[in-house]
């Protein structure tokens, strides 16, 4: 079998030979799940981004742990076979690929778990690492009443590749993110071993996992820690000129004890004009609401500032909540007749930028690619990144969102695989491109490039958050003193290094030694 495999990878373009191999193979795994030829046009070949095409050897559809297992251990018996598990391949930059390599689809595994699970007065729900978090939502809070405490803003990501990066949205500040609301993981190692682990058992591998870019395992099922849903959410934008006042409102709210914030903080920069992607028309939260710019100071950049909030309530509460929203609006500084305000349902405000991608689905030219940009950028240097990034190279805008709001490292847990930027208050700073009918892809490439370049070079306390690096030197800067950690986690768990290639980290080695990648 293993010789036979070793004869398709050496001679994969014999394209008529491939479907009485898949069913051989198929067979000779004995898997419950299925595989399909690694096709150009297979969506195992494409992310979100499109950047990138590269052509697996197979797409397998796992029927659960046990297959992923065999099909990992049936890589490391290969000299040069590596696997990539796919969530929903919302990655920008290949990660989630396999070039020759097995792709496993993870959502074929997405309804293998699903338990509520009460357990000493908390609540917690088994989900499979295939899930998205959009199901997940929906049928927590539709069956118990309960949701997890911390998401990302967009739910049509899997469980299992946003816990592989950090998995970050407005709730971060105050319960930090999915890695730091999961308990437990069942995960198949770059050895083929089903381990479970949690903080007291396997903990190595639990804490290398989260936040380990589909290094050290797969997920195959996560225990998130879950919140009573509430029933309403008070949703409210409201303006700044000045960066300097919208990051001390930014901070001030989210360094405020629970209860006496609101329960979701985030912001964004944007255009001091009419252009409808990048400017004023990209505030105004209800198509019956008007930005008026006669609000804005003569003296005001060509930038402005939004920043987001929402309040979590019951609606036995509704009587108290103007109360409580307007004492705290009351104590932030934004520009006076600039607020915009809507109540909708908790799923509702949840499922607000899945809403928005189906509009845009809707009304717009189709699936372009997506250069996106995220980085980590310390509180120390947020107003140089503020001066030489938004107010200089960005000044036009990206053609979609530039988020920017503040998160609290005491948050994060260290003993995890993510790394962040030196002390407590750290920005969030996300450059979504959507418009495809700007600037060429390679100029939005090249900026992204030109920006990275200029936090290095001005020594800028910074980390790119879902990273993507060419060289072996870029990863052991973006590690640190991290970095031996993260290659002795890899030589522990996945010790061939057959896990996620599309990462660039570590590159498969024949002679079985695994070595950082050199391009
Ligand atoms: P994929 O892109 O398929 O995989 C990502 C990486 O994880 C790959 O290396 C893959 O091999 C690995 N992987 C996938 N599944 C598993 C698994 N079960 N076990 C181990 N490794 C696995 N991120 C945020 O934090 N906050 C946001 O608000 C946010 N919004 C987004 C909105 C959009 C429209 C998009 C496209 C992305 C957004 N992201 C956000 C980024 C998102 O977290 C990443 O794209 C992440 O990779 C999740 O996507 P995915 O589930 O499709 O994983």
């Amino acid at each position: 079998m293993i010789a036979y495999l070793g004869r398709i990878v050496h001679d994969n373009d014999a394209e008529s030979k491939l479907d009485d191999d898949v069913s051989s193979i198929s067979k000779s795994l004995d898997l419950q799940g299925s595989i399909e030829n690694g096709d150009v046009s297979s969506l195992a070949s494409k992310d979100f981004g499109g950047l990138y095409s590269v052509k697996p050897l197979f797409l397998i559809k796992p029927s659960g742990a046990e297959d992923i297992s065999r099909v990992v251990k049936l890589a490391s018996r290969t000299s040069n076979l590596t696997v990539a598990a796919r969530g929903n391949g919302h990655s920008i930059n290949g990660q989630a690929m396999a070039e020759g390599g097995l792709v496993i689809d993870m959502r074929s595994t997405e309804k293998n778990h699903f338990e509520f699970l009460p357990i000493n007065g908390s609540h917690y729900i088994d989900v499979s690492g295939g899930a998205l978090w959009e199901d997940v939502l929906t049928r927590c809070v539709s069956r118990y009443g309960y949701a997890p405490r911390s998401w990302t803003d967009y739910l049509s990501l899997t469980v299992g590749g946003t816990l592989s990066n950090a998995g970050v949205s407005g709730q971060a500040f105050r319960y930090g993110p999915q890695t730091s609301n999961v308990t437990e993981l069942e995960v198949v190692t770059g050895k083929g071993e089903i381990t479970v682990c949690s903080e007291t058992l396997n903990s190595e591998l639990f804490f290398g996992v989260l936040g380990g870019l589909g290094q050290f395992g797969v997920i195959t099922r996560a225990r998130i820690k879950l919140q009573q849903a509430p029933d309403m959410v008070r949703w409210i934008r409201v303006v700044y000129s000045e960066f300097e006042e919208f990051t001390r409102d930014a901070e001030f709210l989210v360094t405020q004890k629970e209860g006496e914030s609101f329960d979701y903080v985030e912001g964004f920069v944007f255009c001091n004009n009419d252009d409808p992607f990048n400017g004023w028309p990209s505030v105004p939260l209800d198509s019956g609401h008007e930005f008026n710019p006669t609000h804005i100071s003569q003296t005001a950049g060509s930038i402005l500032y939004c920043l987001e909030v929402a309040f979590h309530y019951r609606n036995s509460d509704h009587p108290t909540v103007d109360t409580a929203v307007n004492g705290l609006l009351g104590r932030l500084r934004f520009v006076e007749g600039l607020k915009s305000q809507v109540d909708v349902s908790y799923t509702k405000f949840l499922l607000r930028v899945n809403r928005a991608e189906e509009q845009v689905k809707a009304n717009g030219p189709g699936d372009g690619p997506h250069p996106w940009l995220n980085l980590f950028v310390s509180k120390s240097d947020v107003v140089n990144f503020d001066r030489t990034v938004f107010k200089t190279m960005l000044k036009d805008g990206v053609g979609g969102p530039m988020l920017i709001y503040p998160l609290l490292r005491s948050k994060w847990d260290d003993r995890t695989s993510v790394v962040l930027p030196e002390g407590e208050i750290f920005y969030i700073v996300a450059l979504l491109r959507f418009v495809p009918n700007g600037p060429s892809v390679e100029k939005l490439v090249a900026q992204n490039r030109e920006i990275v370049n200029w936090c290095i070079k001005v020594g800028l306390d910074f980390k790119l958050y879902l990273p993507h690096y060419q060289s072996k030197g870029d990863w052991e800067r973006h590690f640190g003193n991290r970095w031996s950690r993260f290659v002795e986690r890899k030589a522990s768990f996945d010790p061939m290094a057959i896990l996620a290639p599309g990462q660039n980290i570590f590159r498969r080695d024949p002679s079985n030694i695994i070595i950082s990648r050199e391009f």
